[in-house]
């Protein structure tokens, strides 16, 4: 138990599974009062130590209504992405509009709504998902995905530097490869989990893959006072991946 979040309200969406559960449970345990969002009830109402709200975060007037009901905000993780495999030419413009909706127009929708709430008060942290698979590097089949990974770093940067005097940070998480369900939906489509799996250890020099956890203490670091001179940075935890 810590008690860096005390007294604090946390969003943080995605968090059903992944690194948006581990990270709603590790802020609750650092005495944060959580809303956990996802879209996925079955998950979602198993988190521990939080508020669950089913929400599809691509909904403006379910985000509305949602934010509607909050008096205040201290932190904002903005979790929620989706990974779409395959180069440009494996994109069409539904697949491009899908992630761009989910990974990045969802970001800046949640976003707008919490921000007064935070300058009002003259204090806040959001928390933006990113990857490594952005503007940090370039990625096989992470065409449109690295896209929208780096639009969410320019947005960041962008609302770190609008509001820095208001009292309100804005950094990016940018992860390499880490445990995950989808991660497991994703190498049991390639047809070759062993294959795929190795493949993903071997391009991180750490020789392993992320755990969740592990993302979730970088948040945590983030959303408290601890981490209180930085704002509009990325920060990488990728097992050595872009060095
Ligand atoms: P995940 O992909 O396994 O789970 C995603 C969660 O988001 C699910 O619970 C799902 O129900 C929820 N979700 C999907 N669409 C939603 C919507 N419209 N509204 C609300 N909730 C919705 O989790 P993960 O792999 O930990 O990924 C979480 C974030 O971390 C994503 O933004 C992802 O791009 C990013 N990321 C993951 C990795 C990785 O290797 N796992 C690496 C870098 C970045």
């Amino acid at each position: 138990m810590s008690n860096e979040l005390a007294g604090k309200v946390a969003i943080v969406t995605a968090a059903g599974q992944g690194i948006g559960r581990a990270t709603a449970e590790r802020f609750a345990q650092a005495g944060a009062r959580v809303h956990a969002l996802d879209i996925n009830e079955s998950t979602v109402t198993q988190v521990e130590g939080v508020k669950a709200t089913v929400i599809d975060v691509t909904d403006n007037a379910a985000v509305r209504d949602f934010v509607d009901s909050l008096d205040s905000v201290d932190v904002l993780f903005n979790c929620a992405g989706f990974v779409h495999n395959g180069s440009i030419l494996e994109c069409d413009e539904a697949a491009w509009d899908f992630s761009f909706e989910l990974n990045v127009k969802s970001m800046y929708r949640l976003t707008r709504l919490v921000l007064p709430l935070m300058t009002a008060q003259r204090r806040g942290s959001i928390i933006n998902m990113a990857s490594v698979a952005s503007s940090v590097k370039g990625v096989p089949d992470r065409f449109v995905y690295g896209a929208t990974k780096a639009a969410v770093i320019g947005m960041t940067k962008s609302i770190a530097a609008d509001f820095v005097k208001d009292g309100v940070r804005c950094n990016a998480i940018c992860p390499g490869t880490v445990h995950s369900p989808s991660l497991e939906d994703r190498l049991k489509a390639t047809g070759d989990f062993e294959a795929a799996y190795k493949a993903f250890v071997a391009r991180q020099p750490m020789g392993r893959i992320g755990e969740p956890d592990e993302i979730a203490k970088l948040a945590l670091y983030l959303a408290s006072d601890d981490s209180a001179f930085t704002t509009g940075q990325c920060h990488i935890i990728d097992g050595g991946w872009s060095v």
